[in-house]
């Protein structure tokens, strides 16, 4: 079975589908890996390494393609790239599937499988293989990093002959898989952190890591089966609006991560808000990619408000760490190949009763066929 990692064409994603370990494991269970030369350059792995692991290297990326069984890549395929691709090939990547109906289609008319690594259900069985977790992971961590690099002020408490600097005071806004690795990064830097998420569950998880829970009563919430966050009415956002405003004014960081699955997220910090926060202050919007939390933040973009709060709207964190982002990314990449792997043919078997499956792949045979996409 031929694999092909390809190359991401519309992003400068510094992130790569697979690592030298990963090839070497892949080559071992029987794939021929093929992929373009600097493959992993971007985050520091080397051509020789990959060599050194059973990849072959090719500059013919359509023609690569054209005979792929199998294609990986981080991000989605162009229309064009699709069109390339040999009719009952599986192609594995986040694909972004709720905003993304023009490249389903595509997907389902060139006959190929295609896989979306955000739909993999969040069980214990797919747990080596969820890709959000492992990037959103990073991303709180490297949130983190950019705000404390940009903030002019030191994170712990120092006790000095020539005074005593305070602790920076930090606030995490949802804390899910990023959330929590940011309250725990914010931690270990000696900062003062507080979080605040609607799912009630998470209180405990914030106080474990020694932050302190925001109490803010906004009715009724829950979450849905997966652990996801339900959307709340524009009333209950106003009511942690005005609970939030005066934790964001005394922040000299705030983190903001709160995500509603499948839908844009929700607007919650306003520009009153920033307008009651002190200059130099940092804001990091890890939802900007998906509508964004804080208002005017820009997608790539760092924008400095009038009152001169910084607020980062970096939509693609883990990449800046993307020597690690790749190491677990190829890890999940793996895992998902290993699972559906026949040991005696040495081919993907997709048995269309497996859970995971039924959860991730979105077109099969010329169609779209997972139920949530496929109206
Ligand atoms: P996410 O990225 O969808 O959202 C991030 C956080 O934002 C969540 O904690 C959510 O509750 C919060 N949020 C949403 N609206 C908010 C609001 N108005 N104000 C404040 N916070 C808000 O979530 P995620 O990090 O991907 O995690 C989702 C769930 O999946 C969690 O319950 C997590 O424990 C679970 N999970 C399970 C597994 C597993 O069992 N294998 C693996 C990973 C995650």
């Amino acid at each position: 079975m031929i694999c092909y990692i390809a190359a991401d064409s519309t992003t400068a994603d510094a992130r790569v589908a697979l690592t030298p370990t990963t090839a070497q494991a892949l080559t071992k269970l029987g794939l021929e890996l093929r992929a373009p030369p600097g493959l992993g350059r971007a985050s520091r792995y080397a051509d020789e390494d990959y060599r050194a692991a059973g990849v072959t290297f090719t500059d013919d990326a359509a023609g690569a393609t054209a005979v792929a069984d199998l294609v990986l890549r981080v991000r989605k395929p162009t229309p064009a790239e699709i069109a390339t691709m040999k009719r009952g090939a599986v192609h594995l990547s986040f694909l972004d599937p709720f905003n993304e109906a023009a490249l389903l289609a595509a997907f389902a008319q060139a006959g190929v499988s295609a896989v979306s690594l955000e739909m993999i259900p969040r069980t214990t069985l797919a747990q080596k293989m969820d890709a959000l977790s492992s990037q959103a992971s990073l991303a709180g961590y490297a949130a983190v990093i950019q705000a404390a690099a940009r903030l002019r002020k030191a994170l712990p408490m120092m006790m000095t002959p020539a005074g005593t600097i305070m602790p920076a005071r930090v606030f995490v806004l949802g804390a899910g898989v990023a959330g929590l690795q940011a309250i725990a990064t914010a931690k270990r830097l000696g900062a003062r952190v507080e979080a605040f998420d609607t799912r009630p569950v998470v209180e405990e998880q914030v106080r474990s890591l020694g932050a302190k829970f925001v109490k803010i009563d906004v009715g009724q919430t829950g979450q849905t089966a997966g652990g996801y966050a339900q959307a709340l009415t524009p009333e209950q956002i106003a009511r942690q609006q005005a609970g939030m405003a005066k934790v964001c004014a005394h922040a000299d960081i705030v983190i903001t991560t709160a995500k509603v699955f499948g839908r844009p997220a929700p607007r919650l910090v306003t520009q009153a808000m920033l307008a009651g926060m002190q200059p130099g202050s940092v804001v990091v919007d890890l939802a900007v990619d998906t509508g964004g939390n804080v208002e005017g933040s820009r997608p790539g973009e760092e924008v400095v408000t009038g009152n001169g709060v910084i607020i980062l709207g970096h939509a693609n964190l883990e990449s800046t760490v993307a020597a690690h982002a790749s190491q677990v990314l190829a890890a999940n990449y793996a895992a998902w190949i290993t699972h559906f792997w026949d040991e005696t043919a040495k081919t993907l078997r997709l048995d269309p009763n497996d859970e995971i499956l039924k959860g991730c792949l979105i077109t099969h045979d010329g169609r779209i066929v997972h139920p949530q996409f496929a109206k």
